[in-house]
């Protein structure tokens, strides 16, 4: 089975996506940042919904041209902690591996849409593959490798094996994690054979499952998951809080019970990070905490992600969920589900 992908404002304008009004002013986005939405994707739209969440995240806009001050093409300083080509050593437990540039879409609100796309760079080479797990294995601190991009699961079946089976081979790597959106993106790719060469009998290993919206969760991507919890790996998830995608709390919820009902478990909710031409995406911060504490009132503490920023420049993430418990004089206040404020005094 081979699924097409649109590539093109002229492929998205073919399939109804962009009306031929717009299609003129989305050529200097289609120039800037790469496009891509599959074709089972596009077909998940709800054509009559112009707002609709799938949509929004993969069909260009105008407004990706109004640059505000304060966007980086690096929001994250990524490249200041870049000690071999390919691999970020930020925290000194955990490295970050860019395996590809890649994508099976490309999202409008990306934080490395400078970086990413069939244009902007390569995968990792042979020789950077070998640098990469000599740096890993001359770094005995290091706990867990995060294999990121771009989307990881662009590489072949063999390729993605052989860098679990050389990451087995290093004694003091005990968990190795994938960050990816295939699984609701090209839920086909997750096949048998690819779910089997990203398992392991001798490292832990997790996958995060990148997506926004609990429509994203087609019969299809409901079975990749299902078959990579099959084959061990444990699924947690990170998503991006997002204007007119997963900013009402109804959105958010539904969200999060569609992650546990799939058996994931919710990790991160990513402020947006400021990446150029994604102002129309940002939720201010005090919105995004009076949506996680109504998540953490109502729903069950399985459903609740960590709200976190990327510090920019790339000192380290920040969590900014609103505490529940505030100093008052001698004593405590700590803030109850029910919204009451109770004394504690531990002394
Ligand atoms: C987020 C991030 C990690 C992983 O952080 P966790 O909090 O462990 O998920 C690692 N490296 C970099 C550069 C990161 O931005
Ligand atoms: S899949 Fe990830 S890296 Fe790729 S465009 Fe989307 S957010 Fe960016």
């Amino acid at each position: 089975m081979t699924v097409a992908t649109l590539r093109s404002v002229a492929a998205l304008k073919a399939a109804g996506l962009v009306s031929d009004a717009l299609a003129p002013q989305l050529a200097a986005v289609e120039a800037a940042y790469a496009i891509a939405l599959p074709e089972p994707l596009a077909r998940a739209i709800n054509r009559s919904n112009p707002a609709d969440s799938i949509r929004r995240q993969y069909v260009p806009s105008p407004e990706e041209l109004d640059i505000r001050a304060g966007e980086s093409g690096d929001p994250i300083g990524d490249a200041r902690h870049s000690p071999v080509p390919g691999l970020v050593h930020r925290y000194p437990d955990r490295v970050l591996i860019k395996a590809t540039s890649t994508c099976p879409v490309y999202c409008r609100f990306c934080f490395r849409r400078e970086m990413v796309g069939p244009e902007k760079g390569e995968s990792l080479t042979r020789t950077d593959l070998d640098n990469i797990f000599a740096y890993i294995q001359s770094h005995p601190e290091i706990f867990e490798v995060i294999l990121t991009g771009g989307d990881p699961l662009m590489l072949s079946v063999a390729r993605a094996r052989e860098i679990t089976q050389r990451l087995e081979d290093i004694a003091h790597v005990k968990v190795i994690r994938w960050h990816t959106r295939m699984p609701v993106t090209r839920p086909d790719r997750i096949t048998p054979a690819y779910a089997e060469a990203l398992s392991s009998r001798k490292k832990a290993i997790f996958l995060a499952v990148h997506a926004n919206h609990a429509s994203e969760f087609t019969a299809e991507a409901i079975a990749a998951c299902r078959l990579l919890a099959e084959q061990g790996i444990a699924l947690v998830s990170q998503s991006v809080l997002l204007r007119g995608v997963n900013d009402t709390i109804e959105d958010l919820s539904d969200l999060m019970r569609a992650f546990l009902s799939v058996g994931i478990k919710p990790y991160y909710l990513h402020q947006l990070d400021a990446a150029p031409g994604t102002a129309h995406f940002r939720v201010p911060v005090a919105e995004g905490q009076r949506l996680v504490r109504t998540l953490r009132d109502n729903l069950s503490g399985l459903a609740v992600p960590h709200y976190v920023l990327d510090i920019p420049g790339g000192v380290s993430k920040a969590s900014l969920a609103l505490p529940d418990i505030e100093r008052r004089d001698d004593t405590w206040a700590v803030r109850g589900r029910d919204g009451g404020i109770y004394p504690l005094t531990d002394d």
